[in-house]
């Protein structure tokens, strides 16, 4: 599909006053928004005012030439600004292959063809629209192999990446770490008595309610596994950890899902809860499986509730406490 470049917004940086006219009345009427700048320095501050589609630049300027004000465009757009198209009179080879050395996208020579400059200044605006599109699709596919498509909370694939890389992050900080992991009570029964679909909406609220529990940018709900969720908290102790477990088992019992299948008629979730100094030699994995063995332990003690457990260096510690609702 081609893309219209129509509507674009040019910058224009000539210091000819009647050549920066000229260019300014020819684009305005093929139906481009021009911004004028008499000068290099002047470039510079109208592209950060304007963000433009594309810059055109004369080669010849006193004070900041257009290969300088290329240069630093690349730079204060971190190497990806607006393709910029030279305009010289310097017919020299020499001119020529630096300005496509140092990233100009194209360039037309003076006298101006304009047919030529016009069709050079919307293929390029084509082409930059175009791959601005490709670069925001590539992006949203990336993030959707990190969510999982029924919940719509991070997926498995991107759990173990973050906790790596919060792992990571604690040992450098020497800050600790939390994990949750919460569980539905009596899942299989919802599943049975109401049926799959009504059990996968079940879980997109259960995970929504999880999502709406935790405050912190850097906390991360994840569906773990089929009805298990997992909760990252990074820079949390362990006494902060149980005040979010206390607050998700809470909100999910909240919700009052009917659940004719349970002890208590409604959709509750058990949460372990462990928290470790991370440290160089240890594992993330430890940390899972003490929050796994938290897990255990809240539904043992009759589910509806969090299991805490303080993971120490040389092994782990004994439950924390339990509270029932
Ligand atoms: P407990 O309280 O001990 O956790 O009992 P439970 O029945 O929840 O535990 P169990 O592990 O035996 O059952 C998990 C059930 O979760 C099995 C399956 O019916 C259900 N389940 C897992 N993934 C999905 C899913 O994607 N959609 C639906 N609808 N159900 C799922
Ligand atoms: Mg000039
Ligand atoms: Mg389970
Ligand atoms: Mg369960």
């Amino acid at each position: 599909m081609p893309i219209q470049p129509e509507g674009a917004v040019i910058l224009v940086a000539e210091d000819d006053p009647f050549m920066l006219r000229l260019l300014g009345q020819y684009l305005g009427q093929e139906g481009y928004q021009v911004i004028e700048a008499p000068n290099g320095k002047a470039a510079l501050d109208l592209y950060v005012l304007h963000w433009p589609d594309l810059v055109l630049l004369d080669a010849l300027m006193p004070g900041m030439d257009g290969f300088e004000v290329c240069r630093r465009l690349q730079a204060i757009a971190q190497g990806n600004p607006a393709p910029m198209l030279m305009i010289t009179g310097l017919e020299d080879e020499k001119s020529v292959d630096q300005a496509f050395a140092i990233g100009m996208a194209d360039y037309v020579t003076k006298p101006i063809h304009w047919a030529v400059l016009r069709q050079r200044v919307r293929r390029l605006i084509s082409q930059h629209r175009l791959e601005i599109q490709l670069r925001e699709a590539n992006y949203q596919l990336q993030q959707q192999t990190l969510i999982d498509s029924l919940t719509q909370v991070a997926n498995r694939r991107r759990f173990d990446e973050y906790l790596l890389q919060e792992w990571g992050r604690c040992v450098r900080d020497q800050v600790p770490l939390s994990l949750l992991i919460c569980d539905i009570d009596h899942f299989k029964h919802y599943n049975d008595h109401y049926g799959h679909p009504a059990g996968d909406r079940c879980l997109q609220q259960v995970a929504t309610t999880l999502k709406q529990g935790i405050h912190r940018p850097a906390d991360l709900v994840a569906r773990y596994g089929g009805e298990e969720f997992a909760v990252i908290l990074p820079n949390t102790p362990l006494e902060g950890a149980t005040v979010v477990g206390d607050r998700l088992v809470q909100s999910v019992q909240n919700l009052s899902l009917p659940h004719a299948m349970a002890p208590t008629t409604a959709v509750t979730i058990s949460c372990g809860i462990a928290s470790v100094q991370p440290s160089a030699n240890g594992l993330p994995s430890d940390l899972v499986l003490s929050a796994d063995q938290g897990l255990y332990q809240a539904k043992a003690q009759g589910r509806n509730q969090y299991q805490a457990i303080c993971v120490l260096p040389n092994g782990t510690q004994p439950p924390f406490g339990a509270v029932m609702f």
